[in-house]
């Protein structure tokens, strides 16, 4: 359990502020593989054992059975079991919040695989109470990851065939960059803004405008795929829809069939324009 924003160890210590850099922090923001990590009542210290799927203790509010004092998991010491080293306490499903404790390439990764094929799990709790600067900057990564091979091999071809210059060229690619960096504030926000106001129109969201744009967010995972190119372009929008729907079905949980016209409205909507308007200019 490492501080998010500077990496402290932040094991044993009583949650509250990190004690090198000040940034709050409470070990249910964390998973650990399930019990593993051991969490002590913070008045008595008698130890509990994190028992859930995300190695936190269950139920998270209880009695304390030494001290019979009221206990919630938030407030709760934490520290690797007795005879268990540090790490083995990781999580196998560690995803990018998690980057600083497992490397960023590794939670990328399994992000972006996450979001592919279990786009639901980005429902956890952990994630849930991760920020959305954070999943923004993932979001970043992946659409600079999906746009920068094909911008390139565009305007080479480009440059080569009609002499582009490669000065021209080289701008060209720094919009192409600076758009992709900028995706995640500009498109998804909007998309983002358009399914939650649907959405409570059709289901019923248990979580804030922030749970959906967070996971709408993470289901850009998908998106990588577009680096393949040509084809990837079709295959990533497809799975990109797919994937927030299920995302975002998880996080309100709200049912997929539910979930589904409210993210797929406004993508909908935009490819009917562009239809009608490649048919009245070929008209
Ligand atoms: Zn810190
Ligand atoms: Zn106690």
């Amino acid at each position: 359990m490492y501080c998010r924003a500077c990496g402290y160890a932040l094991w044993s210590i009583s949650p509250g502020r990190c004690p090198e850099c000040g940034e709050p922090f409470a070990p249910t923001q964390f998973s650990f593989r399930p019990g593993v990590v051991k969490f002590l009542c913070p008045h008595c210290k008698q130890a509990y054992a994190g028992t859930d799927p995300f190695g936190l203790p269950a139920p998270s509010h209880f009695m304390c059975a030494r001290c019979g004092k009221p206990v919630s998991a938030d407030c709760m010491i934490a520290l690797p079991g007795d005879g268990i080293p540090e790490e083995a306490t990781i999580a196998r499903d560690a995803l990018w919040p998690d980057r600083k404790r497992i490397g960023r390439r590794r939670a990328f990764f399994t992000t972006v695989a996450c979001a592919m094929v279990q786009p639901e799990r980005f429902e956890g709790d952990r994630l849930r109470r991760g920020d959305v600067g954070e999943a923004i900057g993932f979001a970043s990564l992946v659409s600079l990851g999906a746009i920068v091979p094909n911008a390139l091999l565009l305007f080479l071809a480009e440059a080569m065939m009609s002499g582009l210059s490669a000065w021209l060229a080289l701008r060209l690619v720094g919009v192409c960059v600076g758009f992709a960096i900028a995706y995640p504030v500009i498109v998804v926000s909007v998309w983002a803004i358009v399914t939650h106001l649907l959405l409570k129109v059709i289901g019923r969201p248990t979580e804030g405008f922030s749970a959906t744009y967070r996971a709408m967010l993470y289901g850009q995972g998908a998106l990588l795929v577009a680096a393949i190119p040509v084809m990837g372009w079709v295959l990533a929008a497809t799975w990109v829809l797919a994937a927030s729907t299920f995302a975002v079905s998880a996080a309100q949980r709200v049912g997929a069939a539910r979930a589904a016209p409210a993210v797929l409205a406004l993508p909908g909507l935009l490819i009917a324009g562009i239809v009608v308007v490649f048919v009245l200019s070929v008209m």
